[in-house]
């Protein structure tokens, strides 16, 4: 009985290693993310303080959370509104080209990012911009 406890225990300690990494990886990028902008939502001509990572693509639809392609800052106004999807805005796709060349330009390389779960569209968006 003792072995199985430690076994299940054991697999609860990989488990909670594997997301506590994943954590850290989200906070990462959401302060890389916080320099590049200067705290300021990233929708063009909101200059509100950045208070959310929003996921372009959600996680639950397969999105990469520690993705800076799929990842954008936003104010908690516009989180919000995008949560509500009042507005769809962030999934057009001038504004998708518009924040893979901001991320290129704040450094980050597509090719570090291309298997991120759902990027893959945003990729062959750059590839077609760069072309
Ligand atoms: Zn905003």
């Amino acid at each position: 009985m003792k072995k199985i406890q430690r076994s299940y225990n054991s697999t609860l300690n990989r488990r909670s290693k594997k997301m506590d990494k994943q954590l850290v990886k989200e906070r990462e990028l959401k302060n890389q993310l916080m320099l590049h902008s200067g705290s300021r939502c990233e929708l063009p001509g909101c200059n509100n303080q950045a208070t959310d990572k929003h996921e372009i693509i959600e996680r639950s639809q397969c999105g990469d959370p520690t993705n800076p392609f799929n990842c954008v800052l936003l104010c908690r106004l516009h989180h919000q509104i995008q949560t509500d999807r009042l507005v769809g805005y962030i999934n057009d796709e001038a504004f998708l080209k518009w924040l893979i060349l901001r991320r290129i330009k704040q450094g980050f390389r597509p090719e570090d990012y291309g298997c991120g779960g759902g990027s893959d569209n945003l990729m062959r968006e750059h590839d077609s911009i760069g072309g």
